[in-house]
């Protein structure tokens, strides 16, 4: 059993939404509920089921203002997410387990793989839709179910491709503004950079190392995919030959076997090269000259694109996806109901 915690990331994201998450016609789902309004006192449980996956809530007790629709709404979002940068949800069974706390926001999430994959995550009593739709820790979480649990001197693959992930899922389900996610990946991703000492992304074990020099990894093999590939694979197709061999978090697998079944699928040798780069000495990367190369113009708080640099075309198949990753997401299975059911008073469900 592997857990993979989560410490709080630099930043929150701060993103418009507008219902947009009718777009996500193919993997939409169906939530019935008992009724509408605020929480009653008791544990309340529900199902949503997307594509062939089933998602078992548990609210546990504890008083929450925000009304049982819209956190429904929040794991419908966040499992979309997930579903559409893979092509389906990364496990069949999810039991998700959330814990009412004296606050506002989303934190403490938790990932595991038993039962076939349980997270438990906190929720603010006083969070409104707003906090729980610019959330991105629950995608992050639901992203750990996708990846084989590995040694923990490689934590960092495990925390990289949650982090990189999470906001490309949220743009391709349209739950967050492309603009945006770039701003935020130019804002934190040079915390991944080597510091003074570092002994490569097995040996250093900082925060910074484990979250964002992980995601480094993967923004770079992202890049180096979409280069040898003209455009035509990206890291979602590697991460997505992973996950349909059976590597997902139930599974136990050496780092090396997941990157050379990740490079199987893509059909080219990148993971493992770059894994054999930036295991073990510290790889320096001159982000400023790729943000340029991607056409990333950072303006005050903002982001512009410039389309005739040289990688745009990478930078537009990195954000919205490739012609695989989108026939992946037109397989996805259709859409089914979910249904509510509330148990008070007791501790079932884990
Ligand atoms: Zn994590």
């Amino acid at each position: 059993m592997q857990l993979r915690g989560i410490l709080l990331r630099g930043g929150s994201s701060s993103v418009k939404l507008a219902g947009k998450f009718r777009n996500v016609i193919t993997l939409c789902l169906l939530v019935f509920m008992l009724s509408a309004g605020a929480f009653p006192a008791g544990q309340m449980t529900s199902t949503i089921l997307i594509g062939n996956s089933r998602i078992d809530v548990v609210v546990e007790e504890g008083k929450l203002e925000t009304s049982k629709e819209d956190l429904l709404k929040w794991v419908q979002w966040s499992a979309e997410s997930v579903s559409t940068y893979y092509g389906h949800f990364p496990v069949l069974h999810l039991s998700l387990r959330i814990v009412p706390f004296d606050g506002k926001g989303v934190r403490g999430g938790r990932t595991f793989g038993k039962d076939g994959g349980f997270i438990s995550i906190h929720v603010g009593s006083h969070s409104s839709f707003a906090d729980l739709s610019t959330d991105w820790m629950l995608t992050h979480e639901m992203v750990h179910l996708s990846f084989p649990s590995v040694a923990e001197t490689h934590h960092w693959i495990e925390e990289g491709i949650a982090t990189y992930v999470e906001p490309i899922a949220r743009v391709r389900a349209k739950h967050m503004d492309a603009t945006e996610m770039w701003r935020e990946v130019v804002r934190d991703l040079h915390q991944g950079l080597p510091r003074e000492g570092d002994k490569g992304l097995d040996n250093t074990h900082t925060w910074g190392r484990t979250y964002w020099g992980g995601a480094l990894f993967c923004f770079l093999a992202d890049i180096e995919l979409h280069r040898q590939t003209s455009n035509r694979k990206g890291m979602e197709d590697a991460l997505r030959g992973i996950l349909n061999a059976g590597g997902d978090i139930t599974k136990e697998w050496p780092l090396e076997k997941a990157l050379d079944v990740g490079d199987r699928a893509t059909g080219v040798a990148v993971l493992r090269p770059l894994y054999d780069k930036m295991k073990d000495q510290p790889y320096d990367v001159d982000l400023p000259a790729l943000w340029a190369q991607l056409g990333i113009v950072q303006e005050g708080e903002k982001v512009r694109f410039v389309n005739d640099a040289p990688l745009a075309k990478t930078r537009d198949a990195i954000t919205y996806g490739t012609p695989s990753s989108s026939l992946g997401a037109d397989a996805a299975q259709p859409a089914f109901s979910a249904f509510v059911g509330r148990t008070k008073g007791s501790s079932a469900g884990r």
